[in-house]
């Protein structure tokens, strides 16, 4: 069965380029009828909070993704270990010595002589007895994974045929000197044991992924399907860090958008789809191939998430807005008929707290034509209201004073929402009611 992770570090909050790899997998995982894995990589205990741990989670769930199984790394060091003791017992891990400034020393070296900057294994031919002195001066050993100098070739989701020659790499070092483990060790033996089956992740992995096949393999596991997407930039090309606070999930949550305009501009930016507002996980789900999403990067405009919000909510049912109007104090028996009035002029559901307030008042009018006003006062049709009522007026007082238009609708706008906009009135008018409009139109601020 279909198993997918979504594997953010708790070192932040998620901003929109971290919603990318997070659908793209709960996607994958709706439209092949598979399960998504939420595993906080947490091992950098120093940068982890348990904020943003639990910040992750309600943010997922806000963009309508509910993981099926949930993981730290941090609870697993018994088996990353394991792991480890394996590949030591192996000779696929070995200790090096080198402090920092002695490895940045050599790399400049090659570089001076015009060499690939790579580790030139030096600590492998270290004698026991030359380790052992090295210990005795104090030093503790970090520890780096042998790679086999070959190809490493995979079948990419998004890339089609891909590889990375690990000759021209680094053996990467997988545990620290303090002992803890960098994400690429921690991170395949995960996968092992869960059994993910499709690895969906930035490109920003393809390197790694070269590594992390040599891994799975020198573990006999089998290697999950690779799949890495572009990623995505701001317009001028610049990556998203999780530093940008405005385009972190909570805040746009905060600024209102809702979360399918945010998952319709993280995920249809550089697919093959045009960029436009999907309301539903299930729509997006169909039209998401990973095979055909772009290798190009994936740059969004910020400004487009105000269209897709506004085309999102110009169309959302009464139910998808219900609570936030309870919330803003739309009595529930008025709540459906006030949406239906409003929601073609928001550009984000919380703009309906204004439109409410007109309802309701205070709305202190603006009477500027005194002989139409006199007019609509006196061809007010009887109670109660509904949706017939404004043609029914309007077409009175047009009767009464030869008014059309601008000059007819514009008076009474002002006068009954002390507003030169707004929704339609022949939707707010009944909302609005006979007393209240009466008393707007005597000049009362009500
Ligand atoms: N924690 C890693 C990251 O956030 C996960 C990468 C992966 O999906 O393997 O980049």
């Amino acid at each position: 069965m279909t198993l997918v992770r979504f594997a953010p570090s708790p070192t932040g909050y998620l901003h929109i380029g971290n919603a990318r790899p997070a659908l793209l997998n709960a996607l994958f995982a709706r439209r092949h009828g598979g399960r998504f894995l939420l595993r906080l990589d947490d091992t950098d205990r120093a940068r982890s909070t348990e904020a943003f741990a639990q910040a992750a989670r309600e943010d997922l769930a806000w963009l309508g993704i509910v993981p099926d199984l949930f993981a730290r790394q941090s609870e697993r060091k018994a088996q990353h270990d394991a792991a480890a003791e394996r590949l030591k017992a192996a000779g696929r891990l070995y200790p090096c010595y080198e402090t920092p400034e002695e490895l940045e020393r050599r790399r400049k070296r090659q570089l001076g002589r015009g060499q690939p900057p790579i580790y030139d294994r030096a600590a492998l031919k270290l004698t026991a007895e030359e380790r052992a002195a090295l210990e005795a001066e104090g030093r503790t050993p970090h520890w780096r994974f042998l790679l086999e100098h070959r190809t490493v070739a995979w079948d990419d989701l998004v890339r089609g045929p891909a590889h990375i020659d690990c000759a021209s790499l680094s053996d990467p070092v997988l545990i620290r000197a303090d002992g803890t483990y960098l994400y690429t060790l921690p991170s395949v033996v995960d996968d092992i044991d869960f059994g993910i089956t499709h690895v969906i992740r930035g490109e920003d992995h393809v390197t790694n992924t070269g590594v992390q096949v040599q891994i799975f393999e020198a573990l006999d596991a089998a290697v999950p399907v690779f799949g890495h997407h572009n990623l995505l930039t701001t317009a001028d090309g610049e990556g998203l860090s999780k530093r940008l606070g405005h385009l972190s999930l909570r805040g746009l949550r905060e600024a209102g958008y809702e979360p399918s305009a945010v998952r319709s501009l993280a995920v249809l930016t550089g697919s093959a789809e045009s960029v436009r507002a999907v309301p539903g996980l299930d729509e997006l789900a169909q039209l998401i191939d990973l095979s055909e999403i772009s290798r190009a990067p994936a740059r969004f405009d910020e400004a487009d998430l105000d269209g897709l919000n506004a085309r999102l909510v110009h169309e959302m049912p009464f139910a998808a807005a219900a609570n936030r109007l309870r919330e803003m104090g739309v009595p529930d028996e008025r709540a459906d008929a006030f949406w239906l009035a409003v929601r073609a002029n928001l550009g984000k559901v919380s703009e309906a707290a204004e439109w409410w307030r007109v309802v309701e008042g205070p709305v202190t009018p603006k009477l500027d034509d005194p002989a139409l006003i006199e007019a609509a006062q006196e061809t007010l049709p009887a109670g109660p209201f509904d949706e017939t009522t404004w043609k029914t007026w309007t077409g009175e007082i047009r009767a009464r004073t030869g008014a059309k238009g601008r000059a007819l609708f514009m008076p009474l706008r002002l006068a009954l929402t002390g507003l030169d906009h707004g929704p339609d009135l022949a939707g707010l008018l009944p909302l609005i009611g006979r007393e209240r409009t009466l008393a707007r139109l005597a000049g009362e601020t009500c």
